[in-house]
C-alpha cells in the first residue's frame, strides 16, 4: 500500500510500534504525531483489500458518516502512551494506571467477599469466575478492527436489513449503514474504552457466562449485586443500561 509511505505518521500510528517504524522507512520524515491526539483517523487510511471500487467508496463514505456522528457525541481520544496504562492484576487487560489499581483492588475485594459469603449464600458459592471481558482498547486497535470488520458488517446489513445479499454498494445509504455498524462497534477514537477508565466485567455463575450483553441476566448475578453495593466506594460508576460496564471516576 503506497499510502503508508506517503503518510508516514499514519503507518506509525496504525501499527502502534512507535519510533521503530520510522527507522524502517528512513526516507520518510519523522512522524508528526499530535501529542493531544486531536486528529481522527481519515477515511483514506482504510484498506481497499478484497473490495470492488464501489464497495471501497461505500466503506469510505460509511466510515466518514460514522466518525461524523461519533464526533457529535464526544471528543476524539488517541491511543494512550503505554506508560500511562498498567495491567489489572491477574488479567491480560490494561487500564489507565490509577484505574488499573482501583480495578485490581475491586476484583480482589469481590473475590474475598464471594469466598466469605459462599458458606451461607448459594449464589456466591455458585460464582466460579469474577473477572474482566474488556477494559482499555486503543484507538489504533479500534481503527484496525473497524477496517477489518467492515466487509462482514456490510454483508450482514445487506442480508438482514436490505434482505438483498447482492445489493449494489451504490444502492446503500452510508448513514444507515454507519448506524448499523455503530450499534456493534464504536468509531475509532470514540469508544468509552479508549480513555482507559472503562471496564466490562465478566462473571460465571452456575456454569452460565455473563460478559458484555444480556443485561437482564447480568442483573440477577451475585457479582452484580456486589458491584451495586461496593463499586461506587472504590470509584466506579455503572454506565446506564449496561450492568457489565463501569467507569472509574478519579
Ligand atoms: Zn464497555
Amino acid at each position: 500500500m503506497g499510502g503508508l509511505r506517503e503518510h508516514g505518521h499514519t503507518s506509525v500510528r496504525l501499527l502502534g510500534t512507535g519510533p521503530a517504524l520510522v527507522t524502517a522507512f528512513p526516507d520518510v520524515p519523522p512522524p508528526k504525531v499530535d501529542p493531544t491526539g486531536s486528529e481522527p483517523y481519515r477515511a483514506d487510511e482504510l484498506s481497499a483489500a478484497a473490495l470492488s471500487p464501489e464497495a471501497f467508496a461505500l466503506k469510505q463514505r460509511t466510515y466518514a458518516a460514522h466518525v461524523l456522528f461519533a464526533s457529535s457525541q464526544r471528543p476524539f481520544v488517541a491511543s494512550l502512551p503505554k506508560a500511562s496504562t498498567a495491567l489489572v492484576a491477574d488479567t491480560r487487560f490494561r487500564m489507565r494506571v490509577d484505574a488499573a489499581t482501583a480495578a485490581t483492588n475491586l476484583l480482589a475485594e469481590a473475590k474475598s467477599a464471594r469466598d466469605a459469603a459462599a458458606l451461607l449464600d448459594e449464589d456466591a458459592a455458585d460464582t466460579t469466575f469474577i473477572g474482566i471481558t474488556s477494559a482499555y482498547r486503543s484507538a489504533d486497535a479500534q481503527f484496525a478492527r473497524w477496517d477489518e470488520l467492515f466487509g462482514k458488517y456490510f454483508e450482514a446489513y445487506r442480508t438482514q436489513v436490505l434482505q438483498s445479499p447482492a445489493a449494489s454498494p451504490l444502492a446503500v445509504d452510508q448513514k444507515q449503514l454507519a448506524r448499523f455498524i455503530g450499534r456493534r462497534l464504536a468509531a475509532p477514537g470514540y469508544s468509552l474504552h479508549q480513555t482507559g477508565v472503562a471496564i466490562d466485567f465478566k462473571t460465571i455463575q452456575s456454569g452460565q457466562r455473563y460478559s458484555a450483553g444480556n443485561g437482564t441476566g447480568w442483573r440477577t448475578t451475585w457479582m452484580y449485586g456486589w458491584l451495586q453495593r461496593n463499586a461506587v466506594g472504590i470509584g466506579f460508576r455503572q454506565l446506564k443500561g449496561e450492568p457489565w460496564h463501569w467507569d472509574f471516576q478519579s
